[in-house]
């Protein structure tokens, strides 16, 4: 571990004062009991955010500092406890094998060279830790989604769109779902091979998620369907996402022996009422879709499509 950037205000070797010969050495002075319940602390969680604060609280007696914050940037992970302040000191954290990090350290005042050091002991016992944390967040995610898309899988499905029915219910916030089926999508796999079917699903994933908020989620509902859930759009909102979704994954172009391969989708898209259940979300969404299949394709079909539809087969 190396200091490997400061934040321009404070250059932390410019500092010539030093002041007892210990400093020189530039060696830990931790107590070795502080080491030991540090240890212990940090092995009683695997989540990253209590990993974080419980060595922010538990240095503060060897070197106090206003705050730290965490990175892990193939996560887009940002983990920060306490307030940022003038100076600061960057680590770059690694094990013998892998990156597994950043870690700023912020004081109001400058930190010393002595406390560097110690700051250095005293992250040698988060290092193990951390990195048991990030594989366990791996593994939690792996198995939330689906490994061919990367979209979320049937299983986070289940335990998102409960809570999500609930808490916007309570709430009386907005939810909508839109159903995507990829059309056609057998002819792909015949004309073009099992491998350029997958690459569009990859593609059409790429899509959606190009064209919904951080908030928002995207599942693989079954083979060439999927799920994105809106959080907070009424059915008008959702049909602008829809109607963009719709575009992009027509402007899909996948090189294939006969030149580019388009595709397109079909899209239902159902809004949540009072009377909602999950299912019933869900059903009216499957319902908005299959009018789009047989209405034509590649098109968007809404409540109010589904209400006209209605009147004309009465
Ligand atoms: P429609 O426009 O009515 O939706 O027609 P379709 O051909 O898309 O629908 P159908 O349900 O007849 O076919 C879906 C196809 O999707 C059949 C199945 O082989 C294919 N499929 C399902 N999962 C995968 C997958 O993971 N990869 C590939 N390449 N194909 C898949
Ligand atoms: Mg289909
Ligand atoms: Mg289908």
């Amino acid at each position: 571990m190396t200091p490997f950037q400061s934040n321009g205000q404070v250059d932390l070797r410019d500092d010539k004062v030093i002041a007892s010969f210990g400093e020189l050495a530039l060696k830990p002075d931790i107590r070795p009991d502080v080491l030991f319940r540090l240890t212990g602390k940090l092995q009683t969680s695997l989540e990253l955010p209590q990993l974080i604060e419980i060595f922010f609280r538990e240095i503060q007696a060897s070197v106090p500092v206003d705050g730290i914050t965490y990175r892990f940037r193939p996560y887009n992970l940002v983990v920060s406890q306490g307030k940022t302040s003038a100076h600061s000191v960057s680590y770059d954290l690694k094990t013998q094998s892998e990156t597994i990090g950043e870690l700023v350290f912020y004081r109001s005042s400058r930190l010393r060279e002595f406390e560097l050091a110690n700051i250095e002991g005293l992250l040698s016992t988060l290092l193990f830790p951390l990195r048991n944390a990030l594989r366990y967040r791996e593994a939690l995610d792996a198995a939330f989604r689906d490994p061919l898309t990367g979209a979320g899988n049937r299983v986070a499905l289940d335990r998102t769109l409960d809570r999500e029915v609930e808490l916007c219910h309570r709430h009386e916030q907005a939810l909508s779902l839109l159903m995507i089926d990829m059309d056609h999508f057998k002819n792909i796999n015949d004309s073009h091979g099992h491998t350029t079917g997958d690459a569009v699903l990859k593609e059409a994933v790429a899509a959606i998620t190009d064209c919904i908020r951080q908030t928002d989620l995207c599942f693989r509902y079954g083979g060439e369907e999927f799920l994105v859930l809106l959080s907070n759009a009424s059915q008008e909102d959702a049909m602008v996402v829809a109607e963009r979704i719709r575009n992009s994954i027509s402007r899909i172009r996948l090189p294939v022996n006969q030149g580019l391969l388009k595709v397109t989708s079909s899209i239902g898209c159902a809004s949540l009422q009072a009377t909602d259940s999950r299912k019933s979300l869900i059903d009216r969404a499957d319902q908005a879709l299959y009018l789009a299949k047989r209405t034509g394709r590649d098109k968007v079909i809404g409540e109010e499509g589904m209400g006209n539809s209605l009147l004309d087969q009465a």
